[in-house]
């Protein structure tokens, strides 16, 4: 039965007359393919943690402590494409809670401290290692856009978004 069916390739685009495709010509004719140059992920992400452009490794993904450069210096390759959004701190607190709330549990446990004394304890810690997970998994997240050609990181993509048009009055 399955080889009755037309291959993928000439499925669409072209009409069915008897059971038969009319002018079938293959996929790679009816479609511009365009490849990018491929990005390995893992190294790319290992430096977007670092906050190194995963380009070149060298210019600084961040402008600020959070702040993602809008073009690298050293490379000029655009970052203004980045999409990180709430990822960072969703797989930040994902982390932190997973560290924090077994050691919580265990140290109630074990040790039954006071209330105060818990959150003399884990509240500064939980606030330490957060800000010390946010920067180099935002550096990740970007990194792993990149390598993946997200968002605008594709030259052959459209606009994720369109602008805004602003609204003028009069
Ligand atoms: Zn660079």
């Amino acid at each position: 039965m399955a080889t009755n069916l037309p291959s993928r390739a000439f499925r669409y685009g072209t009409p069915v007359k008897n059971g038969r495709r009319e002018g079938a010509k293959p996929l790679t004719s009816q479609v511009m393919i365009t490849s990018n140059p491929p990005r390995p992920v893992w190294p790319a992400m290992v430096t977007g943690a670092r906050c190194r452009c995963p380009n070149c490794q060298k210019g600084k993904l961040f402008s600020g402590f959070l702040k993602v450069s809008d073009k690298c210096a050293e490379c000029g390759e655009d970052y203004s494409h980045q999409r990180a959004d709430d990822a960072p701190p969703y797989f930040t607190i994902f982390i932190v809670g997973h560290i924090i709330v077994p050691l919580v549990i265990w140290a109630e446990v074990a040790f039954t401290p006071a209330l105060w004394l818990h959150m003399a304890i884990w509240v500064p810690i939980t606030i330490a290692m957060s800000l010390f997970f946010l920067r180099p998994i935002k550096g990740a997240i970007v990194a792993l856009q990149w390598a993946n050609y997200m968002h605008g990181f594709d030259p052959n993509s459209e606009p994720d978004f369109p602008m805004a048009e602003p609204i003028l009055e009069n």
